[in-house]
């Protein structure tokens, strides 16, 4: 099973087969030939969608969820679903962007806490359900003042301005990429096999298995929402419609 979304997460649908079926939770789970849909991971949620069976029987999915290392979409349906059935496949494409979005600036902004805090490790990220706060957890040392916290997120609105590309690189062992990125690689030095890394040029390099944006102008600009000792939760600025 090719996973999609790790080369092109701007693809929204697909027409594909059925690669394998199971049961799961008592539901009828498909894994496709050819995946368009992010699993849930590194923070960011599952994507949803719907596939249609025969062109014309449109089910949306009820989970999207990574079963040794296949991607599985669990149906509501009693439908007879067989290996080799065509399906077209749509992610819902407006929740997953936002997502794309967030995940994005959770590189950038981890890229200024880097530099910013003292003895800085990332703990994780979490991207709400809404697909607009992120919170981005890390040990190590700051001041835990408003003023620092706010400008992290000039700092990082200051890389979303610039419009830089972000591109997605695999190499064969991590010391490949550490030695390449030098400077500006943040990720473990430890890792065994190969490594897909994403990079806002110049700016950040990281390994990273999820769904990101072409240039960080996409993002779109953030807003402090809250800080803790081990956290800075942000927002993106939504325009108005
Ligand atoms: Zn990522």
């Amino acid at each position: 099973m090719a996973n999609i979304y790790l080369t092109n997460s701007y693809l929204k649908d697909i027409n594909t087969i059925v690669k394998d079926i199971r049961e799961i939770k008592k539901k009828i789970a498909i894994s496709l030939e050819e995946n368009i849909f992010y699993p849930g991971g590194g923070g960011q949620p599952a994507d949803k969608g719907i596939i249609k069976l025969k062109s014309i029987l449109e089910i949306p999915t009820l989970r999207v969820l990574n079963l040794n290392d296949k991607v599985f979409l669990s149906l509501p349906t009693s439908e007879q679903i067989s290996i080799g059935d065509p399906i077209h496949a749509e992610i819902d494409w407006n929740r997953r962007y936002a997502y794309m979005q967030c995940h994005t600036a959770a590189h950038v902004v981890m890229g200024v806490l880097k530099r910013e805090v003292q003895n800085y490790s990332p703990i994780g990220i979490n991207i709400s359900e809404t697909g607009d706060i992120v919170t981005a957890k890390f040990n190590g040392s700051w001041r835990r003042q408003m003023e620092d916290a706010k400008s992290f997120i000039e700092r990082a609105n200051e890389i979303i301005g610039r419009d830089i590309n972000i591109t997605i690189d695999t190499y064969k062992d991590i010391s490949a990429a550490v030695n390449k990125y030098n400077e500006i690689y943040r990720g473990p030095r430890e890792f065994s096999g190969e490594v897909r890394i994403i990079t806002i040029n110049g700016w950040d390099a990281n390994p990273c298995g999820g769904t990101h944006v072409k240039h960080t102008g996409e993002i779109g600009y953030l807003r402090l929402v809250n800080f803790g000792i081990q956290e800075i939760a942000f927002s993106l600025i939504r325009d108005e419609k």
